[in-house]
């Protein structure tokens, strides 16, 4: 077989990352603060496969939407089965509310987070492997469930420290009624610009004429200005909903902005749509969204099942998280044998203090300047050093890496004066 060639051509696929170092940390933060806010708010992780049948997001997301038209993973399986890397994560979890027969036990609340896979023009903030948190109600077709997946979005993104670095935007789909006049007004208002119409939008007049409103082009956005406005086609339930979802978010003193031009192009979303936004990010701005998709079990052959979820863009909170706030983690010990002799006390002293909740750096070779200036480099607290000359006493030799004063301790003890170090997540458990 040949070899892997090293160098410059040993490189990730465009549009893919290692996750290592702060970033990791910054990832693993976020994913922690998620699943706790999740979990408190009685959500249930779920954890749906990599891949599945390409119809599954086929029928889902439309043949016409921008993920199925220009950004799936899809291959051939060597069954010649058609697969696709997940692009997002609601039609799994829909695909997997059919397949386990979940209908029995509504309403479902779930959660989770994993990469999700888009080709993509890889730029800063949209990337071909990327990941998202996701959350989903499903089996309550009442506005309670749109203002319990928005306050799961702002507790987040206040524990995460960024509530201040956004903005929710909010708008109303209606119902199938107001949407479909909403529709029709947009259809015969752009019918009568067709000419000043991109290609792309032109092609979505027919098929899904909302997607026009969120056109990046400059001569649609002119064009969008001027279009006749949703809130002019609400019906009398689609107000009340909407009025209730506000009302919520006021009681929850959770700051919004209505966008009238926020809009889901398929026929399936309704009602509540929303987007947290920031314009610390440069052009991808949108950090997380969501809204209501009553019509999408249906759609893919189960029993019409109301559902409302968001999913956020793992990436980009990392980007606006504060390392400050990611850097918690304890400081560790370094174990540092001297001579061959005290290698296996000092295993065992190690293992003793790992399983009491410490994290310790064992040094494996050198010499002392060189495993000193290691453990300074892991930020450890303390060098518990182990000699023979002392080992043979029952001591060990301590030194406080922040002061550099050290003491000799008695091997017994170590355990009881190193507790000082335990951080508070570790003590909590
Ligand atoms: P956009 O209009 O930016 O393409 P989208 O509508 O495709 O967004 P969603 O499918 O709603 O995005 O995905 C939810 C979130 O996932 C986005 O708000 C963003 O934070 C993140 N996200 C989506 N695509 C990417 C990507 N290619 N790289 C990184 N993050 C992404
Ligand atoms: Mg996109």
């Amino acid at each position: 077989m040949a070899k892997l060639q090293p160098g410059p051509k040993l490189q990730p696929v465009r549009g893919t990352h290692d996750i290592l170092g702060d970033k990791a940390r910054a990832f693993r933060f976020i994913q922690g603060v998620f699943q706790d806010v999740a979990i408190r708010f009685g959500h249930q992780e779920i954890s749906t496969p990599i891949f599945e049948f390409t119809e599954v997001f086929k029928r889902t997301l439309g043949e016409t939407s921008d993920v199925v038209s220009k950004e799936m993973y899809t291959f051939e399986d060597r069954g010649g089965e058609f697969l696709t890397l997940r692009p997002e994560y609601t039609a799994g979890i829909a695909r997997a509310f059919i397949s386990n027969g979940l209908q029995q036990s509504l309403p479902c609340k779930f959660y989770g987070f994993g990469p999700m896979f888009r080709y993509e023009r890889p730029q800063k903030g949209r990337m071909r492997q990327f990941h998202q948190m996701d959350v989903e109600i499903l089996g309550v077709p009442e506005p309670q469930a749109d203002i319990e997946v928005l306050a799961i979005a702002a507790t987040l993104l206040t524990e995460l420290k960024l509530i201040d670095d956004v903005t929710l935007e909010i708008n109303s789909l209606g119902d199938t009624e107001s949407r479909n006049d909403y529709r029709d007004a947009l259809v015969t208002y752009f019918e009568a610009h067709k000419d000043q119409l991109s290609e792309d939008s032109l092609a979505r007049l027919t098929k899904n004429p909302m997607r026009i409103l969120d056109s990046k082009d400059e001569g649609d956005r002119a064009l969008v200005e001027n279009a006749p406005r949703i809130s002019a086609y609400y019906n009398d339930p689609t107000k009340a909903f909407f009025d209730e979802v506000i009302s919520g978010l006021d009681a929850l003193d959770i700051k919004y902005v209505i966008n009238e031009r926020l809009v889901r192009g398929l026929d399936y979303y309704c009602h509540t749509a929303f987007e947290f936004i920031t314009t610390k990010l440069g052009a991808q701005g949108t950090v997380l969204a969501g809204g209501r998709y009553d019509g999408l079990m249906e759609l893919m052959g189960g029993p019409p099942t109301a559902g409302i979820g968001w999913a956020a863009g793992m990436e980009r909170m990392a980007e606006l998280v504060s390392p400050d706030l990611v850097l918690n983690e304890p400081r560790p010990i370094a174990l540092i044998p001297v001579g061959p002799d005290c290698q296996s006390e000092a295993l065992k002293i190690a293992q003793q203090l790992r399983i009491a909740g410490h994290a310790v750096h064992m040094s494996y070779k050198g010499n002392m300047k060189k495993r000193m200036k290691r453990a300074n480099n892991a930020n450890a607290n303390e060098a518990v050093i182990i000699g023979e000359d002392e080992l043979a006493r029952g001591m060990a030799t301590i030194k406080n890496l922040n002061d550099g004063k050290q003491q000799e301790i008695a091997l017994d003890k170590i355990l009881n004066y190193l507790d000082q170090y335990l951080s508070l997540e570790v003590k909590k458990r």
